[in-house]
């Protein structure tokens, strides 16, 4: 009878060792999971899909384009894209890649950044 006691001591300690080490391993890779190390937030030009409005807004880093328009709350805000000839932004839409500028077709167009704000939008017919 003694042995079969220290048996289950051994088996319920055992299983309390086993239970924490799953909860660390659930802990651990949940922090991993939310380390914000390598994506952080930044602020990006988008430009209103439907108004064609530039609004500088705060790209969180699990955020996708379409961003919300918070004067809006809607899913409109698209990134907004830059042609270097003509000086002016363009609405990207989402999951489109933009080689060619709509209005001019020259390929000298790029991601727009927070320096471009200034300058005059356009909406693709
Ligand atoms: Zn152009």
């Amino acid at each position: 009878m003694a042995v079969g006691n220290k048996d289950t001591t051994k088996a319920i300690v055992a299983i309390i060792v086993i239970i924490l080490a799953v909860g660390f391993l659930i802990r651990y890779n949940q922090k991993r999971s939310q380390n914000p190390a390598i994506a952080r937030d930044r602020e990006v030009i988008t430009i209103d899909c439907e108004t064609g409005e530039l609004c500088k807004v705060t790209q969180k880093a699990e955020e996708l384009f379409p961003l919300k328009n918070p004067k809006t709350k809607r899913m409109t805000l698209w990134k907004a894209y830059i042609c270097h000839d003509e000086q002016l932004l363009f609405p990207k839409p989402p999951e489109v890649q933009v080689r060619n500028c709509p209005f001019c077709n020259s390929n000298n167009v790029g991601a727009a950044q927070t320096k471009h704000e200034k300058l005059p939008t356009k909406m693709p017919e």
